[in-house]
């Protein structure tokens, strides 16, 4: 069979399997996952693997101390020694504490299936190990052995997954990310913004405002003016923006304050944008004489920029062409674990999840007749690569 049969074909097997899809789903949804509740992570994680073991391939629980553990399944052509890999990539863990699911129960509802976490992003290990079962019914001879990882602290950072999935995005020759897709036409996320956090803090020195104003120097008008200073490093157009999120400062009125501090929000398109904003955040000086700054932080992760996921994109749309669904791109400020692993040159492929919307929140959905045809686009992209 040439490839371009390939996405009709999975999505005919996998169209009638929807209900299945949604049983599936129900059964990630309900066994809630927050970051930060290990006992009750696990459980989820637990109920995850065991579907995976349903379908024959390897399936290996990695311990983890303080968060959920990692799921990684392998799926290997029998009898070959293929060295080359790809992986799929995506986390369990949602950012609804136990308990949500009381007031924000699974349903289905007018072709949406509401529920915390159901959108971002089990529906999107819910389509993977639908693609691995098209995959196997369809008796593909695949190219590449098969890594799928689902880790447990994307949404606090990747703290303790990132060294796993780094060093299997490091053997690996493309890297798809689960992630939502974006608006109800599920753009594909081609390029992310960098993220980081920086804390500038400002030493004055306190004085009495009424008796001895000349022997202070004011903490907050100082941070004021630096903040002023950063206000104008913005550049929309380029995708570079900073914006002080919370300040704190000084103790009462007639005293000239030796203490205030902002905490701030950092992102860019570029890795070079990324840099220099480092370097000049770094690089600043008090304005007033005898005021002292203290700059901590920068980016925690890189920006994933489109030259990482342009040629993947371009395959994801003409297998979806096969299938007659358009498929379109877009920019995202937000990251994901798709910036660690384009950081690190691996071609990656981001927003592949579910279509759908509300995430983080009351109203977040999965359009489920996206399912199946997402998931076929999933094994088109992994059995042709
Ligand atoms: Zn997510």
């Amino acid at each position: 069979m040439s490839d371009s049969h390939l996405p009709k074909k999975f999505l005919q097997i996998l169209k009638p399997r929807l209900p299945l899809m949604l049983a599936t789903l129900r059964r990630f949804v309900i066994a809630e996952s927050p970051s930060l509740e290990k006992a009750a992570a696990d459980r989820c994680c637990g109920v995850i693997a065991k579907e995976w073991n349903k379908h024959g391939a390897r399936v290996e629980r990695i311990a983890q101390k303080h968060r959920g553990d990692l799921l990684r399944i392998t799926h290997a052509p029998s009898k070959s020694r293929l060295s080359a890999q790809l992986l799929v990539l995506g986390h369990y863990d949602t950012v609804y504490s136990t308990g949500t699911l009381a007031r924000m129960p699974f349903r289905v509802e007018r072709g949406k299936a509401y529920g915390p976490g159901a959108f971002d992003m089990k529906a999107g290990i819910v389509q993977a190990l639908f693609a691995l079962q098209a995959l196997q019914q369809a008796e593909i001879r695949l190219r590449k052995r098969l890594v799928f990882l689902w880790t447990s602290d994307e949404e606090i950072g990747s703290e303790s997954s990132r060294k796993f999935f780094e060093a299997e995005a490091r053997r690996s020759d493309a890297v798809f990310v689960l992630e939502p897709s974006f608006g109800p036409r599920g753009l594909l996320k081609t390029a992310r913004k960098g993220v980081g956090e920086a804390e500038l803090i400002v030493h004055g020195r306190a004085s009495h405002a009424g008796l001895a104003p000349q022997e202070g120097i004011n903490a907050i008008h100082e941070l004021a003016r630096q903040l002023a200073r950063l206000e104008s490093w913005n550049d929309f157009s380029h995708g570079i923006t900073i914006n002080a999120g919370m300040i704190e400062g000084g103790t009462r009125t007639n005293v000239i304050p030796e203490r205030a501090r902002a905490v701030l929000d950092l992102r860019a398109l570029r890795v070079s944008d990324m840099r220099n904003l480092e370097r000049r955040l770094h690089a600043l000086r008090p304005l007033q004489r005898g005021a002292r700054l203290e700059i901590t932080g920068g980016f925690d992760r890189p920006p994933l920029e489109r030259k990482m996921s342009a040629s993947l994109f371009a395959r994801a749309k003409s297998l979806a062409k096969q299938m007659n669904l358009p498929l379109g791109e877009c920019t995202v400020g937000g990251g994901s674990d798709g910036n660690f692993t384009a950081a690190l040159g691996i071609p990656t492929l981001d927003g592949l999840g579910a279509v759908g919307g509300g995430a983080h929140s009351p109203r977040e959905h999965v359009l489920i007749n996206t399912m199946p045809t997402r998931a076929a686009l999933l094994a088109a992209l992994l059995a042709t690569l």
